[in-house]
């Protein structure tokens, strides 16, 4: 009888304490509030909130959560920040995590310092602020990692990079040039129902609306079997005119709210500092999380058709220019060089040697497009201070852009044709044809396919046999 009341104690302890783990589980998994708790207990980084809800093995069909997945519906429905603590951090670019200053060591370093500071001074900065930041060291290099503190980078010999160089890629042949390459393709922008608000939207009187992201949507769906059937594996970022992120304008209120104080601008900038938050920032953010932590691709194509001023969207001008020209990561202004996240991602960049796979690819683009479209050259204004000419031509420039930072492999991002000429205007009217038709006084293929068969021409001369 005594000996069973004992037990029975015990066992009522048990069952107490047990029940009051599940319910802490419980509660930390699913309180928001609680996110801080959950990633100690789980194990979860909180920069990847934003992937959770993305389905991980099909990059190019992300599950959205379905309330989230409507824009309009979103923009009142979706739960909003927590606002108390929420400050607008200008030393770190928009929505960036302070680095990890000491994984930088784990990083292999693919340059000497000799190259490194080559590198950076012909490709990755304009002006000279850098040298605030680095400096050389008789180890290696000395980093400012914050106003106070600096620390010593010893450049490892490792690699860690996930991309491979064409050289590393042994599974190419004659007939499959592609095979075994890993490209991702991201078309650039939303489209659909966000595209008035990411200005990429403009219609002449009756004529259909030209919308940029919906155009390079056409491009990637025409280009991914093609590769494919040279031996390419081949994911999209994104797979309809919808966003890739759960995240949308509601979210961002709060941090509008706070940027707006810190630059003491008027209060009617929120919504729109909101909007841009979500299409302009966040939404690249959860692209470059799929490229980097789900796909890990060989190289990245980045989709856009360029445009020049066009005012009033439902009253656009028109303008006779129309030219091409090509991006690869580097120019990083002296504000974006102070800011912590950047410079990170900017000396990773380097020291992984990036540039050189990508201006290597950049050269077979440009003679393809040349070939393809016959478009002249874009030039920056001279001395510009957010691009750097890198070809003699004018054809390849480097500008530092959120998908080409963030994105860890080379990029091509490609800048062809000039929405808002008379002729690519009634290109784009015709929409997407086999073979060749009378358009604007000469006979062409479809502007999509003119566009993919560019990239399929410039990947087989870069992968195929020398
Ligand atoms: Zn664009």
């Amino acid at each position: 009888m005594k000996k069973g009341l004992i037990n029975d104690s015990v066992d009522l302890v048990i069952v107490l304490v047990a029940g009051w783990m599940a319910v802490f589980l419980l509660a930390v998994y699913y309180v928001p509030q609680l996110e801080h708790v959950r990633d100690e207990v789980f194990g979860r980084p909180a920069e990847s909130q934003d992937t959770e809800s993305i389905k991980e093995d099909e990059l190019g069909k992300p599950e959205v959560a379905q309330d989230l997945s409507d824009p309009q519906q979103s923009e009142t429905a979706a739960p909003e920040v927590a606002t108390s603590s929420l400050v607008y951090r200008r030393d770190l670019a928009e929505l960036g995590e302070e680095p990890v200053w000491e994984e930088l060591d784990q990083v292999g370093a693919h340059v000497t310092v000799e190259e490194f500071l080559a590198d950076l001074e012909r490709y990755f900065v304009v002006g000279d602020r850098w040298q605030e930041f680095i400096t050389r060291s008789p180890a290696g290099l000395l980093l400012k990692t914050d106003p106070l503190s600096s620390r010593e980078l010893c450049l490892s010999e490792s690699s860690s990079r996930y991309w491979r160089p064409k050289a590393e890629i042994t599974t190419r042949t004659v007939e499959q040039p592609l095979a075994g390459v890993r490209i991702a393709i991201d078309p650039g922008h939303i489209g659909g129902k966000c595209a008035k608000m990411e200005e990429r939207w403009f219609q002449i009187d009756e004529s259909l609306p030209v919308m940029e992201g919906e155009m390079v949507l056409m491009v990637a769906q025409l280009l991914k079997p093609q590769l494919e059937a040279l031996g390419a594996e081949v994911k999209l970022t994104r797979s309809e005119n919808a966003p890739v992120g759960i995240q949308r304008t509601p979210h961002f209120m709060a941090l509008a709210q706070a940027k707006i104080e810190s630059y003491g601008w008027p209060q009617d900038r929120q919504i729109e500092q909101a909007q841009k938050m979500f299409y302009r920032t966040a939404e690249i953010r959860a692209r470059s999380r799929l490229v980097n932590e789900v796909f890990q691709p060989d190289m990245a194509v980045a989709l856009h058709f360029n445009a020049e001023a066009w005012g009033d969207p439902s009253d656009p001008q028109l303008t006779e220019n129309n030219h091409f020209h090509i991006l690869v990561n580097g120019a990083y202004t002296s504000g974006e060089v102070a800011q912590h996240d950047q410079r990170y991602e900017m000396i990773k960049r380097i020291l992984e040697g990036t540039i050189h796979e990508e201006i290597a690819l950049a050269e077979c683009f440009v003679e393809a497009f040349k070939q393809e479209t016959q478009l002249p050259a874009y030039h920056y204004e001279p001395n510009s201070k957010r691009a750097i000419q890198v070809d003699d031509e004018g054809y390849v420039w480097a500008r530092n852009l959120l998908a080409n930072r963030l994105f860890q492999c080379p990029v091509v991002f490609l800048e062809p044709y000039v929405m808002n000429s008379a002729e690519v205007h009634a290109r784009a009217q015709e929409g997407d044809y086999v073979g060749e038709r009378m358009v604007a006084g000469k006979m062409r293929k479809s502007i999509f396919r003119e566009y993919a068969d560019a990239i399929v021409r410039a990947l087989t001369e870069y992968y195929g046999p020398e």
